[in-house]
């Protein structure tokens, strides 16, 4: 019996789904939380995944949430529940290619750069604009576009935190209204991890993904 996931889920309160991420964890780790009623993991290495996905139950709900090469799209696209981090127009056209050849539309995410580290990888609001102007990502039939995801600063600073949240919720709703007005199926906002889950819950999160807070 995991005591964290039970205390981490009546904050959540139904709010938002958890993603309990299982990087680095042992399958028994994750049936322990399939156990308790578990059912969305999210993964950042495709090889780990795929390994995951092969040897546990079929009824989990597979996140990728990392960060993905276009030459491994095609291990994760028979299966993966949600793709989280869709950072280029390329990395797009090859999910939407695979998904093509499994006959399936594979729901993602468009990943935002907020955060303060030049590390996070993610689209900037104004290129992503220019993109969608052009109906890039649009013409993409066998993607589903859920919504948006990001990492925010790794910073102490709540404040930061909160604001760098806010932005996205904002970036979510012009998205929302514009260039996916027709798109019923856009209504995720992909942000908290273990430190800001809180905040992000605050902020109209839909989807947290937490790892540390849960397994350690
Ligand atoms: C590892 C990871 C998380 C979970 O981080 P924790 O701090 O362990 O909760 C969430 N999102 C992404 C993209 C990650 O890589």
């Amino acid at each position: 019996m995991n005591e964290k996931y039970t205390s981490i889920l009546n904050k959540i309160n139904n709010k938002a789904i958890l993603i309990a991420v299982s990087k680095f964890r042992s399958e028994t780790e994750i049936m322990e939380l399939y156990h308790q009623g578990q059912r969305h993991f999210g993964e950042n290495k495709v090889q780990e995944l795929v390994l995951k996905y092969e040897a546990l139950p079929k009824d989990i709900q597979w996140h990728f949430i990392g960060n993905l090469q276009r030459n491994k799209v095609k291990y994760i696209a028979p299966f993966i529940h949600c793709i989280h981090s869709v950072e280029n127009e390329q990395l797009a056209s090859e999910i939407n290619k695979q998904a093509q050849k499994y006959n399936r539309k594979i729901p993602c995410l468009i990943q935002f750069h907020i955060a303060e580290e030049t590390t996070k990888q993610g689209f900037l609001y104004s290129d992503l604009c220019l993109i969608l102007q052009k109906n890039i990502l649009q013409q993409y039939t066998n993607i589903t576009w859920k919504g948006i995801m990001a990492m925010a600063s790794n910073t102490d600073n709540t404040a930061q935190i909160r604001n760098e949240f806010q932005t996205l919720r904002i970036y979510f709703n012009e998205l929302k209204n514009t260039f996916f007005k027709t798109e019923q199926s856009f209504n995720e906002i992909s942000m908290g991890m273990s430190n800001d889950y809180e905040i992000a819950l605050n902020e109209g999160a839909t989807m947290l993904r937490i790892g540390s807070l849960l397994f350690n």
